[in-house]
């Protein structure tokens, strides 16, 4: 059961707002479109998409770029989006798919596990926290919303495990609406601060390293806490890159500089 719940926010084409109430869906091994929508998919990677599968595949994230994603149009003409390749098998089936199903479950990308439902965050005028919305997709072929299992958003987000995506993923849309203020001072596209950008955000191991190297942590009020959990974890690491990106191309006060 759907709930169509009023909202100014524009609702995109074949779709339909979800509000508070259940909707009925459920995904199985037993239904008959079983891994269907895993073939000729246009799916956006975010970069915690691509921090999470490039870690399952145990590949550098450069590689990791290389071989499985393309550049693509984003939201705003001031940075690029990134796309996952589907492999060019018969069906277009995605790289990760398998004979039993998806070979990196645990670890793929949003877009997956917020399938049947898109999600979309709002930045309200004056207001901190960010308005969110969630929308249900109507493919014909998705036998699953014919099932009689029943979720709300809430019970999704907590079946899928979507919380840590959905945390990264609202730190990323505001990095992006940032960048869609043009904050490259006449670079123009894929100028130096763009291209220092782009590594941030979707190749974590060389910002790793570029991050070591020039000491970035000394320059920044971090407690002792907050640097061994950048040392250690990747997430951590593109959360300071975040902070550091609009702390050095817009001076925004995202760090507490020494
Ligand atoms: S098409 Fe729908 S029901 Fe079928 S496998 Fe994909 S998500 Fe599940
Ligand atoms: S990552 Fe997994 S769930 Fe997503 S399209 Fe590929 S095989 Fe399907």
């Amino acid at each position: 059961m759907m709930n169509g719940n009023k909202t100014d926010f524009p609702i995109p084409v074949g779709r339909t707002a979800v509000g508070d109430a259940a909707f009925s869906f459920h995904c199985h091994s037993e239904v008959s479109c079983f891994l269907t929508c895993c073939h000729k998919v246009e799916m956006y990677l975010y970069p915690y998409d691509v921090l999470r599968l490039k870690n399952r595949l145990g590949l550098h994230s450069a590689e990791f770029m290389r071989r499985h994603t393309r550049i693509a149009e984003g939201s705003h003409s001031y940075f690029p989006a990134v796309m996952l390749n589907m492999s060019d098998q018969e069906g277009y089936p995605c790289p990760f798919l398998k004979k039993n199903g998806c070979s990196v479950y645990r670890d793929r990308p949003s877009s997956c596990r917020t399938y049947p439902l898109e999600r979309a965050v709002e930045k309200l005028p004056g207001q901190k926290e960010l308005k969110i919305h969630y929308f249900m997709t109507h493919h014909s072929y998705c036998k699953g919303h014919q099932q009689e299992r029943c979720y709300t958003i809430l019970q999704w987000e907590r079946d899928q495990f979507l919380g840590e995506y959905n945390l990264m993923n609202d730190l990323w849309a505001e990095v992006d609406a940032f960048f869609a203020t043009n904050p490259w001072q006449g670079e123009g596209r894929a100028g130096e601060r763009q291209q220092l950008a782009f590594m941030v955000c979707y190749n974590i191991d060389e910002f790793r390293t570029y991050c070591f190297r020039r000491n970035l942590l000394s320059g920044f009020f971090l407690s002792k806490e907050e640097r061994r959990r950048i040392k250690r974890d990747d997430a951590e690491l593109l959360k300071f890159g975040f902070n550091w990106l609009q702390f050095i191309l817009g001076d925004r006060r995202t760090l507490l500089p020494r």
